[in-house]
């Protein structure tokens, strides 16, 4: 049985997304004219007490489209270090916006108002003017690590003091609110604009969506089509994302638990120093005399996959697939590896 923790992607549809997938009624998407991808659209942006959706088929394309949205040539977005749109969207915000990016440090991936507010650039002819700032939750390179909104809430002001916008790459974002029992609503009042994975810990095949004002996703589905990403009948990838949405938000709570226990399992190795808090799905191992490399080949042989996320770091990320079993099994294969 292979067990693969790599990441919260790896899923397959179920038989019951699958049902709502082929019997999903379409239409031609760029007319508008999809009725289940409108319908998704709709949901979603009700829930979040936000305006309006778009459907695009990845979150570096939604986070794109945020950056493209809130930024213009030559100003400046501000975010962590370790922002999956920094490190993991190939320089996009250069490269889609042609804006400039100031990386903040701050503990398992979060940063805070004060530090937002030091990094401002002055009005002044020398400096890109600062106009967005970009938050993760939860944080993937912090070890899926969670903001609460009362955290939120001075970044909030903040943004609405100095003129900046404020965009959440909520990729787990439902990650983060099943544990908090905090409401979407209550999120959708303090972002411009938040975008959420539905092909992660939700489950479905492929998609994510762009939530704001109905004037910013206007503008979205322009920039949508000129990043190509403008999709036809795309009422059948929908369908699994209400079907996610209806079905697969609760359960998440699942992948938390086991993401708990596979921590302890880990900790137990004399090769694993430290485990970084698992708050969420996500257990990144700090290890001791052996490579990262190494520890994943050894693993790998008993048919198990991880990923390296930095130089003495490994990744193992719970899911919709990995079960029970799956736990059990992984527990009994390490205990005898090192
Ligand atoms: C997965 C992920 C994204 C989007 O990735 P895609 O693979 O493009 O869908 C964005 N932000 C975070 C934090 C992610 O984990």
């Amino acid at each position: 049985m292979l067990i693969d923790l790599r990441s919260d992607t790896v899923t397959r549809p179920t038989p019951g997304m699958k049902e709502a997938m082929f019997s999903a009624p379409v239409g031609d998407d760029v007319f508008g004219e999809d009725p289940t991808v409108n319908t998704l659209e709709e949901k979603i942006a009700k829930l979040f007490g936000m305006e309006a959706a778009i459907f695009c088929p990845s979150g570096t394309m939604t986070n794109q489209i945020a950056i493209r949205l809130h930024t213009r040539p030559q100003t400046e977005v501000i975010c962590h270090k370790y922002s999956h749109i920094y490190l993991y969207e190939g320089g996009g915000i250069m490269a889609n916006s042609l804006a400039s990016v100031k990386l903040l440090d701050g503990d398992l991936g979060k940063i805070t108002a004060s530090q937002i507010e030091e990094s401002i650039n002055p009005d002044d002819v020398h400096a890109p003017e600062t106009t967005l700032v970009s938050l993760e939750n939860t944080m993937n390179k912090g070890g899926g690590s969670i903001y609460t909104l009362e955290e939120i809430k001075p970044i909030y002001q903040l943004c609405k003091e100095k003129g900046l916008k404020l965009h959440l790459d909520g990729a787990r974002l439902f990650n983060a609110l099943v544990e908090t029992g905090e409401k979407p609503a209550a999120w959708g009042a303090h972002f411009d604009t938040i975008s959420i994975c539905l092909s992660k810990g939700l489950g479905c095949p492929i998609g994510s969506v762009l939530l704001g004002t109905k004037a910013d996703i206007k503008r979205a589905r322009k920039v949508r089509k000129v990043f190509g990403g403008g999709m036809r009948q795309a009422g059948f990838l929908a369908a699994a994302g209400i079907y996610a949405l209806d079905h697969q938000v609760e359960r998440l709570k699942e992948d938390h638990a086991r993401a708990r226990e596979l921590g302890k399992m880990l900790a137990k190795l004399p090769v694993v120093s430290e485990i970084l808090p698992v708050s969420t799905n996500i257990v990144i191992a700090r290890l001791e005399g052996i490579s990262p490399e190494e520890f994943m080949k050894r693993l790998a042989e008993k048919n198990i996959k991880s990923v390296k996320f930095g130089k003495d770091l490994v990744r193992f990320v719970t899911h919709h697939d990995f079960k029970d079993e799956h736990l059990y099994e992984f527990g009994r294969r390490i205990s005898s590896l090192f």
